[in-house]
């Protein structure tokens, strides 16, 4: 037997590993399974070269937990070790690295720390976060000179001792000697979550306890005709080794994007609206599917997310800085091992490869999307509503994305109609151009509140588009910078009249004097606070007094509702509108020859109530006044 003592000259790494890395302890697992898996890999590699030459046997990685001994033991039967190779790989490098790691992790912040520690791949030594004491017992593929099986023990402090063994199989087991503070480790259900997260689409078989499975005994049937099955015990295999982000998409068919879904996210029942297979070479290696999931309603409850992989190994779910914002929200995997495994989240947004990775991804999905408009419109018609949360957000926040989208973007009207930016200008800018030379895009937020004003809109003429997704506010503000020549408005912002001003004059039935007469009757029985009266010339058929809001105020308080506080001091923006008096519908213009002042007040009572009815503003004591009002008119 040999004993050691680790190269290194500082004082213990030990403690330190323990300390800092605790919270993240879990990835002890994932590291040694890697490593079984790399060292599984190799072997292939070298027997597909000829370089080794005997059968290489089952290759399943094992997991066994022995709750009795305390121990959990890796095991592989991929290209082990030589004594020399320990000595090299495990003591000396990953030592040589936790030297220049302490060298550089004293007298920091503990923000500097956290960002050293993820510079640091601790790779075997995370073990030793968990682990009292390891054991190493492997044999290489290698035949003849200095190639006897070893044992390297390590009990967490810088001796290790090293000795030859007697070992039948080649491969490698890592033993850990589990502590008593970190022995959930033992259990059952604990490896297999954490199996089931990081290793879940390793590329080698990884076996782990056994499962009960129903098989069907051949030949054999029951009373009833029917076939018999008879439960079985199997070996429980972990992992899908060939994910279909692996395969080539010509291989793959819509049905097998939907079941990798399923194996994915095993708890969400709703199927994908689409997939898009990422397979890049160049200028760096990255393949993945994405999938644009059918969103639910509260966005903040959605759990499924993005998963990143690194040659299979699952790295993370918190993708925020590495695919781009917008695309957050989407489902899938994405797998680059240009995409380093042991870093810290800073590190890798700062990343410059990861930075390249998240525009890449950015034009793919341009590109499907496009693909999808040019080939199949309906289909993207269809599935417009559901997606266009996506595409908005995108083309608000990225400039590149929003250069791509806007060919494929669309509007909705009330017609339930389709449009591109370009088709709907196209549509509607001979008859929605003002005298100010803008053209007038009318929309709605709220169909069922909205209606009369829709309805009027429709009835001039006029088309009206449905704004209502939770985005649309924002992406009007953004199409109005990108789009100079026009404008939006809602439909209740102005009269029909008035939302596309064309400076036509439409004569009026009340001349000045009749209507200086009439403001201040009108103006006894309105709240004057939150109306301004205007008189205009309406047609005949429209609503004797009509409740408006101006699109600048609206879009004021609905910032301010959004920032929290408000913008104008502690008031915010006074919520004001508009009451217009249609100085052409018979009851107004019969108004001022009507005598009996308690009639009149009456009845202007009523048109205002039912001015605020259609601009859901009657509320309370009112809405119930008007109510026993109206009761007695009936009478
Ligand atoms: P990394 O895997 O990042 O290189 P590790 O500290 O995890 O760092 O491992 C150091 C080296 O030890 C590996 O590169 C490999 O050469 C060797 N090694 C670790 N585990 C095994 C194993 N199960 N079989 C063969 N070699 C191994």
């Amino acid at each position: 037997m040999q004993t050691g003592q680790i190269n290194v000259q500082t004082e213990n790494i030990f403690p330190i590993i323990k300390k800092f890395l605790y919270s993240d302890h879990e990835i002890f697992l994932r590291e040694l399974v890697s490593n079984a898996v790399d060292a599984t890999q190799k072997l292939k590699t070298l027997a597909s070269v000829g370089s080794v030459k005997e059968e290489l046997g089952d290759l399943t990685i094992e997991i066994i937990a022995d709750k009795k001994a305390k121990t959990l033991t890796i095991r592989d039967r991929g290209i082990g070790m030589t004594a020399e190779e320990i000595d090299k790989y495990i003591n000396q490098i990953a030592f040589s690295g936790a030297e220049e790691f302490v060298k550089k992790f004293k007298n920091k912040s503990e923000a500097e720390q956290n960002a050293i520690i993820g510079h640091f791949g601790l790779g075997f030594y995370s073990s030793f976060m968990v682990s009292d004491k390891v054991e190493i017992y492997t044999k290489t593929y290698k035949k003849g000179g200095a190639t006897k099986a070893v044992k390297w023990e390590c009990d967490g402090s810088p001796n290790y001792t090293i000795e030859e063994i007697e070992k039948k199989e080649r491969g490698t087991d890592v033993i850990l000697h589990i502590s008593d503070e970190e022995k959930e480790f033992l259990e059952d259900h604990k490896i297999l979550e954490l199996l089931n997260k990081y290793s879940k689409f390793l590329p080698v078989p990884i076996k782990f306890g056994k499962e009960k499975n129903q098989e069907k005994v051949e030949g054999e049937k029951d009373e009833n005709g029917n076939d018999v099955y008879k439960e079985v015990e199997t070996d429980r295999i972990i992992n899908n080794t060939d994910p279909i982000w692996k395969k080539a998409p010509v291989d793959l068919k819509d049905e097998d994007y939907k079941k990798f879904y399923r194996e994915l996210y095993p708890y969400n029942f709703e199927d994908p609206l689409f997939n898009i297979h990422l397979n890049v070479d160049y200028p760096f290696n990255l393949t993945g599917v994405l999938y644009f999931p059918k969103l639910k309603k509260n966005l903040e409850l959605q759990k499924d997310k993005i998963q990143l992989y690194s040659n299979q190994v699952f790295v993370t779910d918190s993708v925020e800085g590495i695919v781009p914002e917008f695309l957050t929200l989407l489902h899938g995997v994405i797998d680059s091992p240009d995409i380093p495994l042991n870093v810290s989240r800073s590190y890798l947004q700062s990343d410059r490869n990861v930075k390249k990775i998240s525009n890449h991804i950015t034009k793919k999905v341009a590109d499907k999307l496009e693909e999808i408009f040019k080939n199949n419109r309906e289909e993207m018609e269809a599935k417009w509503d559901d997606i266009k949360v996506f595409i908005e957000y995108g083309m608000i926040s990225d400039e590149k994305f929003y250069e791509r989208a806007q060919k494929f973007a669309l509007l909705k009207n009330h017609e339930q109609k389709y449009f591109t930016l370009e088709e709907y200008h196209e549509k509607v800018k001979d008859s929605q151009t003002d005298k100010n030379k803008k053209v007038i895009y009318l929309y709605s937020t709220n169909k069922d509140e909205q209606y009369s004003y829709i309805e009027s809109a429709k009835e001039k003429g006029f088309d009206v588009l449905e704004m209502e997704g939770v985005l649309d506010n924002h992406f009007i503000n953004s199409l109005e910078q990108k789009l100079t020549d026009v404008q939006f408005k809602r439909v209740d912002a102005e009269t029909a009249e008035k939302l596309i001003d064309k400076d036509e004059k439409i004569p009026s039935k009340l001349d000045d004097k009749q209507i200086e007469a009439l403001k201040p009757v009108i103006e006894k029985n309105i709240d004057k606070v939150k109306f301004s009266v205007v008189f205009e010339p309406l047609g005949e058929t429209d609503a004797p007094i009509l409740i408006t809001q101006s699109e600048f105020l609206r879009r004021m308080k609905d910032m301010e509702k959004l920032g929290g506080s408000g913008m104008m001091g502690l008031g915010g923006f006074p919520e004001t509108y508009n009451l217009i008096v249609n100085t052409n519908h018979n009851t107004i213009v019969s108004l001022q020859e009507e005598k009996d002042e308690t009639i009149q007040q009456e009845k202007i009572k009523q048109m205002y109530d039912l001015a605020l009815l259609s601009q859901s503003l009657l509320k309370g004591k009112d809405l119930s006044d008007f109510i026993k009002r109206s009761f007695n008119l009936m009478k």
